[in-house]
């Protein structure tokens, strides 16, 4: 199936085909002839099914018949409105929108909080088609009368379940009071739970149910570890972790990316084929980096929570939390990218002592305790390796990265725990919530499964494979 098949205007085509997509995914192909017909929609899908284009690109061709340059603000009311629990994922279906509506004269701006009000207060009074919005900081610009709602067709609330999980749901029922009840409604989550179907009968009316399917492999594949570390320590137990254990392939997740560059630098100086990947960079170099990850040229691929987004990788042995997440969720869904295909994989975190009330969170939604790990032959306190290395340390690279791994070690000895506090209890939450099946509604009452852990002398894989994402083996 093409695009063109889905009836999509050569505006919306030519946008997609400059992104490089050939087909849709399989929710935009079911997902964008109902918007088109303007159904309701109740959506079930994750971050990286390519869900953002299933909704942007039929509301983009509903709003088409009211594109005009004209510079009345009047001209340009608040037609579409997209609410997202967080900045980071405004930002990103913001970016999607101009992406998509490049070749059409509709406007969009995205308002969120943590920033001065002002530029998004001359944004909303210039005139928007479409607004990007989170809850608290769309009702900041309503009570100041920079916005209305009240010419609203079409509303979408994406990640839904974020969005009750961050105690929104007072604010979504204040925007609802806002805008026109005719219209149409699309509802994006994750997760089913009872009170997202609460949400969604009060939402939507006779809505068409899109469930695509969950792409994580079962977590019961993935082994989770910490490392409580100095954080001074942090960089150089992350080199000797990947050069101890002979990863080949690593994602290192990290939440700035102002700290991205500097961290892949920093490794490459230690002999590790490293680079970053994060929304500073161009789509070019994203997709060169994606590629050399992909072929294996890259031992390890630095990014942000954001930009992996885009990033879905088959065969992925090793995540490494260099840095915890704020919000455990997206823990789950970090350590989502390895397990899949039903082989195993490592789900690895260090932790510095500021973090450790971040990995309570995490491990209160996943209802388990991470086990604790020390590493081998490595200084915690002084952040070096215990047996010297011929080569002096901190000196520019050693060798060439394929050749940094030290002789093999039994893989009994990498992996032994130090300590594990309370042992993992497999279990499932209260609301069945089963972790070895991240954003998946539960369904048989299979315990969590800690696997034996993989051999550091792991046989080399089959280099990852991009699937959808940005879709690097697509693009010319
Ligand atoms: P999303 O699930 O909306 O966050 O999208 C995940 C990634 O998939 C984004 O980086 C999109 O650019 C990409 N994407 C969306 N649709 C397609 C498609 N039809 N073909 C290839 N990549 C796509």
């Amino acid at each position: 199936m093409s695009f063109a098949d889905l009836n999509l205007i050569p505006e919306l085509q030519r946008a997609v085909a400059d992104e490089g997509y050939t087909e849709p995914t399989p929710i935009q192909a079911k997902a964008i002839p109902a918007v088109l017909e303007r159904r309701d929609i109740m959506g079930c899908a994750q971050t990286g099914t390519g869900k953002t284009a299933g909704f942007t690109l039929p509301m983009l061709q509903l709003l088409a018949p009211y594109a005009n340059s004209s510079p009345s603000p009047a001209r340009h009311p608040v037609r579409a409105l997209i609410l997202t629990p967080t900045r980071e994922l405004a930002a990103q279906v913001s970016d999607s929108v101009r992406t998509y509506s490049k070749h059409l004269k509709l406007r969009s701006t995205v308002v969120y909080g943590g920033v001065d009000m002002t530029p998004q207060t001359k944004a909303l009074r210039e005139g928007v088609d479409i607004l990007i919005a989170t809850p608290g900081r769309l009702l900041d610009h309503v009570q100041q009368k920079s916005v209305s709602l009240g010419q609203v067709e079409i509303l979408i609330l994406d990640e839904a379940d974020r969005m009750l999980d961050m105690g929104f749901l007072p604010d979504i029922r204040r925007i609802m009071g806002l805008i026109p009840t005719q219209r149409q409604s699309l509802l994006f989550s994750a997760t089913f739970s009872e009170d997202i179907k609460k949400l969604a009968n009060q939402l939507l009316r006779n809505p068409l149910l899109i469930e695509v399917a969950r792409r994580n492999a079962p977590a019961d594949l993935v082994e989770h570890q910490v490392y409580e570390t100095p954080a001074a320590s942090k960089r150089a137990l992350l080199a000797h972790l990947i050069r101890s254990r002979d990863m080949k392939q690593v994602l290192v997740f990290l939440r700035m990316k102002k700290d991205c560059n500097k961290l892949a630098r920093e490794l490459v100086r230690d002999g590790i084929n490293a680079t970053a990947i994060h929304s500073d960079r161009t789509q070019a170099e994203r997709e060169l980096a994606l590629a050399d990850f992909k072929e294996g040229r890259t031992t390890a691929l630095v990014a942000t929570d954001i930009a992996a987004r885009g990033i879905d990788i088959a065969e992925l042995p090793f995540v490494i939390n260099y840095e915890l997440p704020y919000t455990p969720e997206d823990y789950v869904h970090r350590i989502g990218r390895t397990g899949r295909a039903g082989l195993p994989g490592e789900a690895i975190s260090l932790m510095s002592p500021d973090e450790e009330r971040l990995l309570t969170e995490i491990e209160k939604l996943l209802k388990r305790a991470i086990p604790r790990k020390t590493p081998d032959n490595f200084d915690l306190d002084r952040g070096r390796e215990q047996r010297p290395r011929r080569e002096t340390r901190n000196e520019a690279p050693r060798r060439e990265p394929q050749q940094t791994a030290p002789a093999p070690r039994p893989a009994a000895q990498a992996q032994t725990p130090a300590h594990s506090p309370s042992p993992p209890k497999p279990q499932r939450a209260s609301d069945g919530f089963d972790f070895s099946k991240p954003y998946q509604p539960a369904s048989a009452g299979s315990p969590v499964v800690q696997k034996p852990p993989v051999s550091q002398g792991r046989t080399r894989r089959p280099a990852a494979a991009l699937l959808g994402g940005l879709a690097v083996k697509d693009k010319k």
